[in-house]
């Protein structure tokens, strides 16, 4: 057990709220990922949504939980989940959530605790606490509701990644819905999310502001691409992260290049299995298995050589930072007929970054040139601004908490249209209380 040191101090008031329901951002109130929300009302029944940590360099961790017994996980990626050994081992927290979230939290911690040894950044919980925290899930289908204390609980699709979930909370003095991460629109691997009449809707506003590019042309741009980059006889790298966008870019490709060699590589594989055994949360649990069947999954030494002469390899890391992409990447970059194509945001200091900007990348220690064609396609699973604006008006929400965001660009646009739609809305602060429902916001 390790005492927490990394991140803020904890922030969290000790005392309990006199009335209504008081919400605290540990972490991911004012940024995107680094979530922890801590719930409470008057008669002490508290809860913890998300617990996780900012996968940025170096990595941002939320403040220290106060004691709390429950914890709801809403999906498994890192900025949602990387902090809850921590809690588990600390606070002997129960964590709830889907059968398949539970089982892709192994392998995101182990990579996290992977990651932060070779990048010795510190870590507030040691190998010994993944175990710990394993032991505390408590599975919960879709649309089953429990009870916490007099508060009902209900985990809802999520739409953004197999196994993710919103959180519906119906407590005698609110309706109260957290989207978790969510998109509405379908993608190859989920089923997009579906509104709820609420009174609270906890909102994510990653893509406040910004408007994705319709789904399906985007497919077609990139997929002509690398049709394209064949055809001039090169090959395709397309880093990918491995925990749901591997998969959808695997689907996409078997749907429109079936002729097409393609290779996989990195944990996105391991993922993939776990999704499977969980078609519950598939969208079309058939054309996922046909799909990954029909691509070639590499497991050996001799295979990433043989991945080599493919015509396409998806591989993690999706921000080229280690992993097999990296790999790849320095044997592709000799051949100018090779392209990389890019399917998620390139964060600041990552590989990928460096690369769109400077055309360099760190390989083992040394700047190298990638004189390589690349190019961004789209393919995320977060909401865009319409879908947000219009989730909240079809939930019927009278106000609405905008989090995992950017409070400087994809805040603002959010808050002006929620507002001009008649909804109240809350800018949430880390570290700083507030209560929902107006008669208690005004008075508190
Ligand atoms: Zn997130
Ligand atoms: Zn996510």
């Amino acid at each position: 057990m390790v005492f927490y040191s990394p991140g803020r101090t904890t922030s969290y008031p000790e005392d309990h709220p006199k009335k209504g329901i008081r919400y605290h951002c540990l972490g991911g109130g004012d940024e995107v990922g680094n979530v922890g929300i801590v719930l409470e009302d008057a008669k002490k029944t508290r809860l913890l949504l998300d617990y996780g940590l900012a996968p940025t360099t170096p990595p941002r961790y939320p403040s220290e939980a106060p004691q709390v017994r429950d914890a709801v996980i809403t999906h498994s990626h890192v900025d949602h989940l990387g902090m809850a050994p921590w809690l588990c081992a600390n606070h002997r927290t129960r964590l709830h959530g889907t059968g398949l979230t539970a089982e892709i939290s192994e392998l995101m911690w182990h990579d996290c605790h992977k990651v932060s040894s070779i990048e010795k950044y510190p870590l507030a919980w040691d190998k010994r606490d993944i175990d710990t925290a394993l032991e505390s899930w408590n599975i919960h289908n879709f649309n089953e509701s429990w009870m916490h204390n007099d508060w009902k609980l209900e985990l809802k699709r999520a739409g953004h990644i197999p196994g993710a979930a919103m959180l519906n909370i119906e407590t005698p003095e609110r309706k109260i819905l957290l989207s978790g991460d969510f998109d509405t629109r379908d993608s190859p691997l989920t089923k997009g999310a579906k509104p709820i009449k609420t009174e609270t809707l906890f909102v994510e506003g990653t893509y406040g502001g910004r408007e994705h590019p319709p789904l399906q042309e985007e497919e077609i741009k990139f997929t002509n691409h690398v049709q394209r980059v064949i055809d001039r006889g090169g090959k395709v790298l397309i880093p990918a992260f491995a925990n749901g966008r591997t998969q959808d870019v695997v689907m996409r490709l078997h749907k429109h290049l079936p002729h097409l060699d393609v290779h996989v590589d990195g944990m996105g594989k391991r993922i993939a299995k776990m999704q499977m055994n969980h078609p519950e949360t598939l969208r079309d649990p058939q054309s996922f298995k046909d799909a990954w069947s029909w691509c070639r999954r590499v497991s050996s030494k001799s295979d990433r050589k043989k991945a080599l002469e493919a015509d396409v390899i998806v591989s993690t890391s999706g921000m080229l930072q280690g992993g097999p992409s990296i790999w790849y990447l320095n044997r592709l970059r000799k051949d100018t007929s090779n392209a990389i194509l890019f399917t998620g945001y390139q964060a600041s200091n990552t590989g990928g970054r460096k690369l769109q900007n400077e055309g360099k990348i760190n390989i083992f220690g040394n700047e190298t040139d990638i004189p390589l064609e690349w190019k961004s396609y789209s393919f995320s699973t977060h909401a865009g601004h319409k879908e947000i604006i219009d989730f909240a008006a079809a939930c019927e929400a009278e106000e609405v908490v905008v989090y995992h965001t950017d409070p400087n660009n994809a805040r603002p646009p959010l808050v002006e249209e929620l507002e001009k739609n008649g909804h109240i809305v809350h800018n949430p602060v880390n570290g700083i209380s507030e209560y929902l429902g107006e008669e208690f916001s005004r008075s508190n």
